[in-house]
């Protein structure tokens, strides 16, 4: 049997919450699986170690978790005691630079018995793919001048190698589903990155014409994702971009408590880091109340990516048939407990 070594940071408020249920449901459907096991290790990082220590974590954290098969992510921030920009730079986004994890996927589905807040008959099924290594978010700029002369200058970073790493991960995830890439650009308004990026889509495309290609300008685009989202099957998008798509999707599905999301080092030489789209949640942690779907299908994508895509299936099937029961957590409008709908999820798993 194949053991994997998973390196676990809860981190704050509900991620300490949602983080061993979803472990629950990993480790039943390990069981069931038969062909695969978890051995989690769990580090106490995060705003409460900060406030002891000075540090999000240690100094040798990431030699350390780059002893892992995997990294298992709750949430990060308390953002009363802790300002965002030390927990996201001293944890999150130390890691998704430091362990190359250029790539972020975000599922955006419409699961069944949940309504979306836009009633969509046709339902939706798209994942947004987001460059999550450089462009719009570089480190790269300065201020000059001051007083009313004051300017501030931003530069975004396009590679060509990190923009056709994301072009083929992303022609290469709609052949596995349904065949069809839209690229998120606004080359009628931003004069040197876009058409670049334009440039780079079109180029990677031409070693994929069996997958249907289109490019939509991001302002329209976000406009199309309200109006009809089952037009699409995978978004391929920069880093600011796909910040702000990914949230919409994560809207558009009915809560963020239940959106999933990955940061992937698809060259596999350091861990990916499986973490929910929400953040640590202060006003609803320590009460039991937390949705956990969104943990237990970001478990969901850690199997797909370790190759057991027929297990993470039936984890999606068994969270489905929880909500078709009306067992919901108050962000869905229910009144389960955090616990009620990860035993519904485990019981209906088989
Ligand atoms: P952070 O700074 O950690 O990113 P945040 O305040 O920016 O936190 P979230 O923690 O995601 O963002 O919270 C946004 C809102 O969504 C809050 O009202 C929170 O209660 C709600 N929320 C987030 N995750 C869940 C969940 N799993 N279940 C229920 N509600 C949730
Ligand atoms: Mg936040």
């Amino acid at each position: 049997m194949k053991t994997y070594r998973i390196a676990v940071i809860p981190g704050d408020g509900i991620g300490k919450e949602v983080v061993p249920a979803a472990i629950k449901v990993l480790d039943q459907a390990a069981l069931l699986d038969g062909r695969f096991q978890f051995e989690w290790t769990t580090f106490p990082w995060g705003c409460e170690y900060y406030l002891e220590t000075g540090k999000m974590m240690p100094d040798n954290g990431i030699e350390l978790l780059k002893q892992y098969d995997q990294i298992f992510l709750g949430a990060v921030g308390m953002p009363n005691l802790v300002p965002d920009h030390v927990s996201l730079w001293g944890l999150l986004i130390k890691i998704r630079r430091e362990l190359q994890q250029s790539i972020n996927v975000r599922p955006a589905k419409l699961l069944q018995g949940l309504p979306s807040p836009l009633r969509q008959p046709n339902g939706f099924d798209f994942i947004v793919v987001r460059e999550n290594s450089e462009g719009e978010y570089a480190e790269s700029g300065g201020r000059i001048h001051s007083g009313q002369d004051e300017v501030a200058i931003q530069n975004a970073v396009f590679t060509r190698k990190g923009t056709e790493r994301a072009m083929r991960y992303a022609f290469e995830l709609a052949k596995t589903r349904n065949g069809h890439v839209t690229s998120a650009t606004k080359s009628n308004g931003i004069t040197y990155s876009m058409p670049f990026w334009d440039e780079v889509f079109a180029q990677v495309g031409k070693e994929y014409e069996e997958v249907g290609q289109a490019s939509n300008h991001i302002d329209a685009l976000a406009a199309f994702l309200v109006m009809k989202p089952e037009n699409f099957d995978v978004i391929v998008a920069s880093n600011l971009f796909g910040d702000i798509l990914t949230d919409l999707g994560g809207a558009i599905m009915g809560s963020i408590g239940i959106a999933p999301a990955a940061n992937l080092n698809i060259e596999g030489q350091y861990p990916s880091m499986f973490e929910p789209v929400h953040g640590s949640a202060p006003d609803i942690a320590g009460q039991g109340i937390a949705n956990p779907i969104g943990q237990i299908w970001t478990g969901k994508m850690m199997l797909d990516f370790l190759g057991y895509q027929d297990m993470g299936t039936r984890i999606l099937d068994a969270i489905e048939q929880t909500l078709a029961q009306d067992i919901k957590t108050p962000d869905l409008g229910g009144t389960a407990t955090l616990q009620e709908v990860t035993d519904a999820i485990i019981n209906y798993l088989t």
